[in-house]
């Protein structure tokens, strides 16, 4: 049992808060204070049975379900997320740490999915072929495939429990999110919001727990389709397993994100642009520009004149400090890693032009948070342990002055290929520049291009395992399976046997 004065948390299955009764539970903190304060159960593979067979069940149900009426349940959801967007919020502050704005920014993002999930009929729409030869008429249509789970990561919360779940649900299949079991509460909120939009119990599960849930639902003969955001390493290991036990999978993994400032681009963007999306929710994005590649001496010069007393006078504070522009990272671990990263850049030779470590120990009352204050590092070369690792925290790294032949090639290097950027006001350059970069999202001029969701957001190389997107027209493709009839009505024909391959010739 967990300690009696600190909240035990509890799954949400069937449309009901259900408690573990695994009897093994996470701590969840508050980065700010580094104070424990709820636990969290790990589900166990007997949890996980039991709620893939519930989901089964209401797969069958709701996938009978007629698409304008699932349409109006996701509708009634986008109103409640507007309606309760603060509280999504708080919660997501309280556990995650980043700011209320950083957080209702991300739910602005996860409501623009739902949007777009409740157009369903529209988008589920099949495709019709009359007489394609001998009175033949053949025609194509989506169904859901079952039972889908999603394996959420601690950074976003609502959105990508969303971003994979709202689409799932939407093709009429019922959707098990494993949600990260660091920040579990404000992705258990979105699963209750669910049952008040209407959406029948037991198709929207939500459940919290480590590699025993995420095992189980890998390898469970009930479970087709694997949905995963989160680290490569894990990525890697769910494409493969799920793979191997014949479900498809889609993984979106981790990133390095490099912006290229060109000697022509407007300055004050491309500076304004590196901090806001390198610093911003503490660079625990998978978008997050965490590499500023400067084209040319002069620029890199300008580029370092500018940033450093910016990364200096970096505000640090928790989620409900109106002021703060850096959260604290997610976990003491977290921290300390990031802190251990910064040490290796310097002992590697690149210049700690601002060093964030132990910035938060000034932070009255919340000096034993996992804080890692605004970090600058310049004259950065490939090769360094800072540039081939995603360093998922409040760093950026200036790299050494290179030509734009040689930015290209820095990034097609990467083993990464999630996001990129290019600050220019030559149009030449910048569609040389999306022509050649193997990268899956391209800002010109656009620091965090995570494309709206009637497009489709998705990586290359290894920030992402699979073939289809997340969200958007081609997330359907991922969430159905297709059927194809030719059908003929034979009043009048009198063709006998025919005993060679079918043509329309
Ligand atoms: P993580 O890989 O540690 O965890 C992701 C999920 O996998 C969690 O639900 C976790 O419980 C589960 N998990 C963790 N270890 C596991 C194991 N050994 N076996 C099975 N399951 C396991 O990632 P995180 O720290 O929560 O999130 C940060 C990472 O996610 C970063 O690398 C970031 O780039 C990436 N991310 C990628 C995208 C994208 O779209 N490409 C979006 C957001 C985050």
């Amino acid at each position: 049992m967990a300690n009696n004065s600190i909240n035990e948390l509890q799954h949400f299955i069937n449309g009901k808060k259900t408690a573990g009764t695994s009897g093994r539970f996470g701590d969840v903190f508050n980065p700010a204070t580094g104070e424990v304060q709820a636990k969290a159960p790990f589900a166990s593979k007997a949890e996980i049975d039991e709620i893939v067979k519930i989901s089964k069940k209401m797969a069958k149900e709701w996938g009978a379900t007629a698409s304008p009426k699932r349409s109006s349940i996701i509708f009634n959801m986008r109103e409640l997320m507007v309606k309760n967007k603060q509280n999504l919020a708080e919660l997501i502050g309280q556990e995650h740490g980043k700011t209320i704005a950083d957080a209702l920014g991300e739910i602005a993002r996860a409501i623009d999915v739902v949007e777009f999930a409740a157009g369903i009929p529209n988008t589920i729409k099949g495709a019709y072929s009359p007489n394609v030869g001998g009175n033949i008429d053949v025609f194509s249509f989506r169904e859901p495939i079952g039972v889908v789970a999603g394996i959420s990561p601690f950074n976003f919360p609502v959105m990508v429990p969303l971003w994979m779940g709202a689409m799932a649900v939407a093709c009429g299949n019922s959707y098990i999110n494993k949600c990260s079991e660091v920040d579990p509460s404000a992705a258990l909120r979105v699963a209750e919001l669910w049952k008040e939009a209407g959406l029948p119990d037991g198709v929207w599960n939500c459940v919290i727990g480590d590699k025993e849930a995420v095992d189980s639902l890998l390898t469970h003969p009930d479970v087709p389709a694997i949905s995963f955001v989160g680290s490569t390493a894990v990525g890697e290991y769910v494409y493969q397993t799920g793979c191997k036990h014949n479900k498809r999978v889609q993984a979106f993994t981790g990133a390095k994100n490099h912006l290229v400032v060109m000697p022509d681009a407007n300055m004050d963007q491309a500076v304004d642009a590196l901090i806001g999306a390198g610093y911003g929710s503490a660079g625990e994005r998978c978008m997050a520009i965490s590499v500023a590649v400067p084209v040319g001496e002069a620029t890199a010069k300008e580029l370092v004149k500018r940033l450093l007393p910016k990364v200096e006078e970096l505000k640090m504070g928790p989620y409900n400090d109106a002021k703060a522009e850096i959260n604290p990272l997610i976990t003491r671990k977290a921290q300390e890693r990031v802190e251990g990263l910064i040490a290796k850049g310097k002992a590697e030779g690149a210049g700690l032009l601002v060093d964030g470590r132990g910035k938060g120990k000034n932070l009255q009352g919340y000096e034993n948070g996992f804080w890692v204050g605004g970090t600058l590092l310049d004259g950065v070369k490939e090769g360094m342990e800072v540039h081939k690792t995603e360093i998922f925290g409040p760093v950026l790294s200036v790299m050494a002055p290179v030509d734009f032949d040689k930015a290209v090639n820095i990034i097609n290097n990467h083993e990464y290929g999630n996001g990129t950027a290019i600050f220019t006001r030559d149009g030449d350059t910048a569609k040389s520049f999306m022509d050649r970069v193997d990268v899956g999202m391209i800002g010109v001029n656009v620091p965090i291009p995570v494309p709206v969701s009637f497009h489709h957001f998705g990586g290359s190389k290894r920030s992402k395992f699979g073939d289809t997107q997340m969200y958007g027209p081609e997330s359907v493709v991922f969430f159905t399976k297709m059927k194809t009839v030719s059908s003929r009505w034979p009043s009048g024909i009198k063709e006998g046997a025919v005993f060679s391959m079918p043509s329309h010739k």
